[in-house]
Parts: C-alpha cells; structure tokens; sequence
C-alpha cells in the first residue's frame, strides 16, 4: 500500500473505525457487557459505540495499542504506513515532523506499534532446514578506534563473544525466510553463551529433528544431544559446501544493526527486545500484502 492508497482507504476517522470493525470484529461489533449485537456508533465520540439493549457504552479499542491515546486515528493510520514501510524503521523526530505530533507522543505510538510488532506467533513454522547464530549490539563505537569493523563489531574478537555488548540469539527458517529473535541475559564476568540459552530460543520455534546449521562456536554441541541435525560452518575455510552455511541469518543481522546504529543510534538493553521485535516482524512480512492489516490484528492485545 503507497501513501496515495492509504489515503484512500481512510479518508476519515469513521473509515479508520469501519475498517477496525472488520478486522476485530469481523464487521459485526458486540457488547461486551451483554454481548448483544444491538449497537451503534456514536455520533459524539469518535471510538465509542452504544449498546442498545443494556445501555451501556464501549470502546471498539480497549485492550489494543490504542486504548489510552487522544491522538487522530488518520494519524496512528499514517504512523503505522511510516513505520512498516521505512526499511530501517523511522525515528521518533522523523515521525513527529511527518505526522504533526509531539515528540514524546511521536516516541508513545513507536513503543506502542512495537508492542503490537511484538505478537507475532510463529510457532507453526521453522519445520525444515534453520539456521541459528547470536550477534551483540550496543554500545556506539568509540572514535579512532581501528579495531572495529562495520558492524561495530571488535575486529580482533570478530563475533563479540565476550563483549559487554547485548547478546541476541536468531533463528531463520531457510525455507520461508521467518525469522525469530531474542535477546539474551549477558552472562555475568563476561563468559560466553551456553548451549542451554541458544537451545532455548531454538525450542521456541522447532522441534527436535530438524536440521540446524550453525559456526562453529562451541556452545552449539548441545544441539546433536538434543535431537536436532547438527550441521557446522567453517568460517576459515575460503569456500563452504555450498550447503552448510548461515547467510541467512547473517544478512538478518546486517539489516537489524543498520538500523540500530543508522536510526536509533543506540538503545538501552531495556528497550532492544522490542526493537529486535520491530525488524524481524518487517523481515518477516517483507513480502505480504496484508502486512498493515497483519498490524492492526496483532494491535490487539493477546
Ligand atoms: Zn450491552
């Protein structure tokens, strides 16, 4: 959907909550005081509908990423196109111009259209071949200093195992290209991940079985113990297999960090988890269609 067509397609506020009405209630709102099917919109306000049969009064947005706000639903329409669209996401700055809000509300719908980037399941995929591998973000790089690469990455501790950095763990489907990330808890003193961290974000989507493409860190040995096929990279080696490798993932990797250290600057490790949120819902919906209304299905609250 370009800008002309979102236009379009909510000229009004009332079309916005039309339009929510067919996605949350499938076109037919009810009460959920009484669940009576008698109700209408109110001329007065804008969210609310009317229950006629118990007289009382609802908003079709309670327990979504819309409840508390006062702000135009064009406005979130128009924030939520900004933000699906921008490869790399949109500033907080960048979409207080573009919309004509406050900063601090401009900062609110970001954390809130996160929230909602952050319900996706995806449990019924991943049934092929994966490929998991960690990345550490954070941290701005620091000036004149040549040891690190691109990525900010310390050149002569390549991966960053052992950093202060923020370890994030990753699994891609090869198959369909979903991919699903989690930030894990720096172990303390430094020390490097263990099997059991990698094999638990592993388990959230896959089962044992499959066969799982990894470097070849140590801490992945846990995982031909555990049922999975286990396939290593050899990184020093100039050419691969052609088989055995975690591109994939890698390239995942490249497009998060672009955006953390190309918009975001940096982000406290409070935050980073629903940002790494934020880039695998956009990676993973690269393709579909439907990805705005996908957003406003997952704005409601699970
Ligand atoms: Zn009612």
């Amino acid at each position: 959907m370009n800008f002309l067509q979102l236009q379009k397609k909510f000229p009004t506020e009332k079309a916005v909550v039309a339009h929510f009405v067919a996605i949350r209630y499938n076109g037919t709102p009810f009460c959920p005081h009484c669940a009576s099917v008698s109700v209408y919109h109110r001329e007065d306000k804008p969210k609310v509908f009317q229950c006629m049969d118990c007289n009382n009064s609802f908003s079709i947005f309670k327990d979504t990423i819309f409840e508390n706000s006062s702000t135009d639903l064009i406005k979130w329409m128009y924030a939520i196109h900004l933000f699906l669209n921008g490869k790399k996401g949109i500033s907080g700055l960048q979409l207080m111009r573009e919309v004509g809000v406050t900063y601090k509300t401009a900062w609110r719908m970001l954390k809130q259209i996160r929230l909602a980037m952050g319900n996706e399941d995806l449990k019924e995929y991943f049934e092929t071949i994966v490929e998991i591998d960690e990345t550490y973000v954070g941290g701005k790089p620091r000036k004149g200093n040549k040891g690190r690469n691109d990525n900010g990455d310390i050149e002569n501790n390549k991966r960053g195992r052992g950093t202060k950095k923020t370890p994030v763990i990753g699994v891609i489907d090869r198959d369909n290209k979903k991919v699903h990330a989690k930030v894990a808890l720096p172990n303390k003193d430094g020390k490097k991940l263990t099997g059991k961290q990698l094999l638990g974000v592993l388990n959230e989507v896959t089962k044992a079985g499959i066969t799982v493409m990894t470097d070849e860190f140590r801490s992945y040995n846990i995982l031909s113990s555990n049922g999975f096929i286990h396939l290593k990279v050899d990184h020093t080696k100039e050419f691969s297999n052609g088989v055995a490798h975690t591109n994939n993932i890698e390239s995942f990797w490249a497009t998060l960090k672009r955006g953390v250290y190309g918009i975001y600057h940096s982000i406290s490790v409070k935050y980073l988890q629903q940002y790494v949120n934020e880039f695998c819902f956009r990676y993973n919906n690269r393709k579909n269609v439907e990805m705005f209304d996908l957003l406003l299905v997952k704005s409601i609250k699970m």
